[in-house]
């Protein structure tokens, strides 16, 4: 009576129970594997475990079993190494993808030695896990996108300064900054309205981005009306070069400001390049270009300006000083 029961609740327990003897033959098989493996427990039992299964034999699980089996020791596979070992399937007629398994290895008997094997389906974990991490990624790229214009915001700027800033130290590569400033966007929002004000900037952005065609140029709303590109890798003439291409693509979308001088909208830019000496921090970087955004404001707007000042070194590599374009 107690036997029966025993093997009652065996053959309805809801996780894989195999029992391999010495040899490596099968002497438990239980319901659940047989749902899931199209192997029935008569067909299984007395057979060899690495014929059912020719795949384990020189994977870990062949170890785990050799060492519960002739070494008494346990073995708990880890999931993010092991994730599917068994060829286990929801439905096995239709073998599409593996259950994603949780599997241990445990040493049995005394004189006689075995190893139980228990598979827990842990699909379910395995998918919420994988939503969460979707979830928190997706969270992640809104905390540091810009809602307005979509582009990198301020927070992320701050994060990939410092990143980009010991990237170029470390290999000895020029790092270069725009900040880019829409030009008399004060009178653009008092003529057309603050709505519309802000098509504009998801338009102007929306340009500029595209225009950085390099996988690793990035592009930041730094404020109000300003946008900033960190450009890695990148010299002060290359630099130079991008700048005049994303002035000269918001001048070309042509969007009317009939306050401007210009009559459409435009942009001014500071160009800044790190040029590596010894305890320079980002920020002189960022005040270089800063500089000379002013400086391309005060001369008229609507045009690219290279710093001059500030970063520069007389041990500076052949990359610098920088031209100015005008
Ligand atoms: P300059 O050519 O010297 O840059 O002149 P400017 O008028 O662009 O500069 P100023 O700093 O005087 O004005 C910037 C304006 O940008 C003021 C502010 O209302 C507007 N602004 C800042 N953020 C936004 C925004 O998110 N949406 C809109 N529509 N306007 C913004
Ligand atoms: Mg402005
Ligand atoms: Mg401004």
């Amino acid at each position: 009576m107690k036997d029966n029961l025993l093997l009652d609740a065996f053959s309805a327990l809801s996780l894989g129970v195999i029992v391999v003897d010495s040899h490596y033959r099968v002497t438990l098989w239980n319901n659940w594997l047989a749902l899931h493996t199209g192997i029935e427990a008569s067909e299984a039992t007395g057979e060899d475990f690495f014929v059912l299964f020719p795949e384990l034999r020189h994977h870990r699980v062949g170890v785990a079993i050799h060492q519960a089996i002739f070494h008494n020791l346990p073995a708990l596979l880890s999931q993010s190494l092991h994730r599917s070992p068994f060829p286990l399937f929801v439905e096995p007629t239709q073998p599409v993808e593996r259950i994603s398994q949780a599997v241990t290895i445990v040493p049995l008997g005394s004189e006689e030695r075995y190893c139980l094997i228990q598979i827990v389906d842990v699909s379910t974990a395995v998918h919420r896990e994988s939503l969460l991490r979707d979830q928190a990624h997706e969270l992640l790229a809104q905390s540091l996108s810009d809602g307005l214009t979509g582009v990198g915001n301020r927070r992320y700027f701050d994060l990939c300064i410092e990143k980009e800033w010991r990237a170029s130290k470390r290999n000895k590569k020029p790092l270069s900054m725009l900040l880019i400033d829409v030009d008399f966007f004060k009178r653009y929002n008092d003529c057309y309205g603050h709505h519309q004000g802000d098509e504009c900037l998801q338009t102007v952005a929306s340009e500029m981005r595209n225009a950085l065609q390099r996988p690793n140029d990035l592009l930041f709303r730094y404020g109000g009306e300003e946008f900033c590109a960190l450009l890695p890798e990148t010299c002060a003439d290359e630099a130079l070069r991008i700048a005049e291409t994303l002035r000269g693509r918001v001048q070309s979308l042509a969007l009317p400001h009939v306050n401007a001088p210009a009559r459409v909208v435009s942009v001014s830019i500071g160009v800044a390049t790190h040029c590596q000496h010894a305890h320079a921090a980002h920020i002189e970087l960022i005040q270089a270009a800063d500089r000379a955004l002013y400086e391309a404001k005060h001369a008229g707007r609507n045009r690219v300006n290279a710093s001059t000042g500030g970063c520069s070194d007389t041990t500076a590599p052949q990359w610098m000083p920088h031209h100015a374009l005008r």
